[in-house]
């Protein structure tokens, strides 16, 4: 315990915000960035004060999602700045503040140096959530994050297909060897529903990530559908959760939300 205490005393929060949490994936393209927006505003309904800081450097999409990409963040007196606000969400990211080929080629402790100033500041003011989406994989910038940021824990994002399996598996393993609890698992893209026919269809196949959860004794949070509606929400800038609140997938996030709480 001893050791444990010590290692938390290196790692500083932040004043005024409760808990930070990852949200990870083992390899781009699973949907990670969809369900951190989605999973921040469902959140929001279950009635926290929520921030969602984009730590993605290898493409930042958090301002797209949010339609946010024209801001710019304001000061806010000394080094600090404002965060933006959308939906009820406080918002940064590293793509507001500097260019992607920068961002791209920082080794981890400049991730994390650029990542602490993003946390520190920023005027969040009070937060019951921080909600972190972390750059896919497992690589130096993740591992130096996640032993680095003071972590109240981890979401790991998955597609049922083996591959991101094996993928999410090294996530929830690098989290593991730095003592940041795993909140549990989301299967996106879980299966489809064909909307003219009704019909599902299992096209990474379906439940992979249940099976996961289950063998690594961890929470499976919920299973989202392929549909193309979660698609074209966020490419208009206005995440499911927020334009089709009385819709399926929204019940989905706030579900995932609260299980994680
Ligand atoms: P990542 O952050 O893992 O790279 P994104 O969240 O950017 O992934 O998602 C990649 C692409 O897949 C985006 O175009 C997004 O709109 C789409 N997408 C993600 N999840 C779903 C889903 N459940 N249904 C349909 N499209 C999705």
């Amino acid at each position: 315990p001893q050791a444990g205490a010590e290692r938390r005393a290196t790692k500083p929060g932040i004043p005024n915000v409760e808990r930070i949490v990852a949200v990870a994936s083992g390899k781009g393209g699973v949907g990670k960035s969809t369900t951190a927006v989605n999973f921040a505003l469902g959140l929001r309904d279950l009635g926290l004060r929520v921030g969602i800081l984009d730590a993605d450097i290898y493409g930042p999409s958090i301002p797209r999602l949010l339609d946010l990409k024209d801001k710019k963040p304001q000061s806010a007196g000394g080094r600090l700045l404002m965060p933006l606000e959308a939906y009820g969400l406080k918002a940064m990211s590293i793509g507001l503040l500097v260019s992607e080929e920068t961002a791209m080629v920082w080794r981890g402790p400049m991730v994390v140096s650029a990542l602490n100033q993003m946390m520190r500041e920023v005027e969040w003011g009070h937060l019951d959530m921080l909600v972190v989406d972390m750059p896919p994989g497992t690589g130096d910038a993740q591992l130096t994050m996640a032993q680095q940021v003071p972590l109240a824990g981890a979401v790991i994002v998955s597609t049922p297909q083996d591959l991101s399996l094996i993928d999410a598996r090294r996530g929830i393993s690098m989290f593991r060897k730095t003592d940041v609890p795993i909140l549990g698992i989301v299967e996106n893209m879980s299966y489809f529903i064909a909307p003219d026919t009704g019909a599902r269809y299992d096209i990474f196949g379906h439940g992979g990530a249940e099976v996961e959860a289950a063998a690594q004794d961890v929470p499976f949070l919920g299973a989202v559908p392929l549909d193309m509606h979660i698609r074209v929400r966020s490419d208009e800038g206005v995440p499911i959760v927020q334009a089709e609140p009385d819709g399926p997938h929204a019940t989905i996030y706030r579900d995932m939300a609260a299980r994680a709480l």
